[in-house]
């Protein structure tokens, strides 16, 4: 009895050990960029709320033929604003690159732009948020489905800013409207909307047929890309707006 008892104690140190070891070793490799390889929603408290993160920086990185509208960006910045706690503020980098080859881009290809662009990363109580505005379009795109945007980690979003030129054009979208909705849609999936960790306070109001958004129509989670919203935002100027329901989810996280 003692001796298998002393056996198994010198397994269990030596995988503690042995496990230790393990993760020192990556996180020496990767410190720097951890806290930005999470996965989607589970940063929406450290965006939203003041606990941890005081402030934040958003980086827009674009290419030389694709920047989005001063107009779409002001207003992009005014939704930030009135949705998160950072008493230290809101910094912004915009940053240009050369237009990148090899366009439509999958997932895969997405973040390896991130990992050769991305520059800023959260470190002590500033929380870092990377957009990237695409030159080329999802390889997911389809004749009549366009993927305007994706936010796919905690703190990273692409916007396909080249589609959101075509979509603007062919279907008579105001550019400045489709650019700063697809922006204030996408930052709002960082923040969690709708479900995304299944811990809303309001789940009722996810959308069952179309996961992750919101089923009130005409609010900003609204699933954006079927034709009826598309018509929504026909010749408008007005942007979409969260509905109570969601501002209410944000709210219960430490937002404003
Ligand atoms: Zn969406
Ligand atoms: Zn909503």
């Amino acid at each position: 009895m003692r001796i298998n008892n002393t056996i198994f104690l010198f397994f269990i140190l030596f995988g503690f050990i042995f496990t230790s070891c393990k993760k020192d070793t990556e996180s020496v490799i990767d410190d720097s960029k951890a806290e930005n390889l999470k996965a989607l929603g589970v940063s929406a408290e450290d965006l939203l709320s003041d606990d941890i993160y005081k402030s934040m920086t958003v980086e827009l990185v674009y290419t030389q033929s694709y920047r989005p509208l001063q107009e779409s960006i002001d207003a992009f910045k005014n939704f930030l604003n009135e949705r998160v706690n950072k008493p230290e503020g809101i910094t912004y980098i915009e940053r240009t690159i050369p237009d990148i080859s090899g366009y439509p881009f999958t997932l895969a290809e997405i973040k390896e732009i991130e990992n050769q662009n991305r520059s800023e990363f959260t470190v002590d109580d500033n929380i870092a948020v990377y957009v990237f505005f695409s030159n080329g379009n999802s390889s997911s795109d389809t004749n009549t489905l366009k993927t305007l945007g994706s936010a796919y980690r905690n703190t990273s979003i692409v916007i396909y800013q080249k589609t959101l030129v075509e979509v603007s054009a062919s279907q008579g979208i105001i550019l400045s409207t489709l650019e700063a909705t697809t922006l204030n849609h996408e930052f709002a999936h960082i923040f969690g909307l709708v479900n995304i960790q299944d811990d809303d306070i309001h789940q009722y109001h996810e959308d069952i047929s179309h996961d992750k958004h919101c089923k009130v129509e005409g609010c900003l989670m609204y699933y954006e890309s079927n034709s009826r919203s598309a018509q929504i935002l026909k010749g408008r100027s007005v942007l979409p707006q969260l509905d109570p329901l969601c501002i209410e989810d944000l709210q219960a996280k430490g937002g404003k």
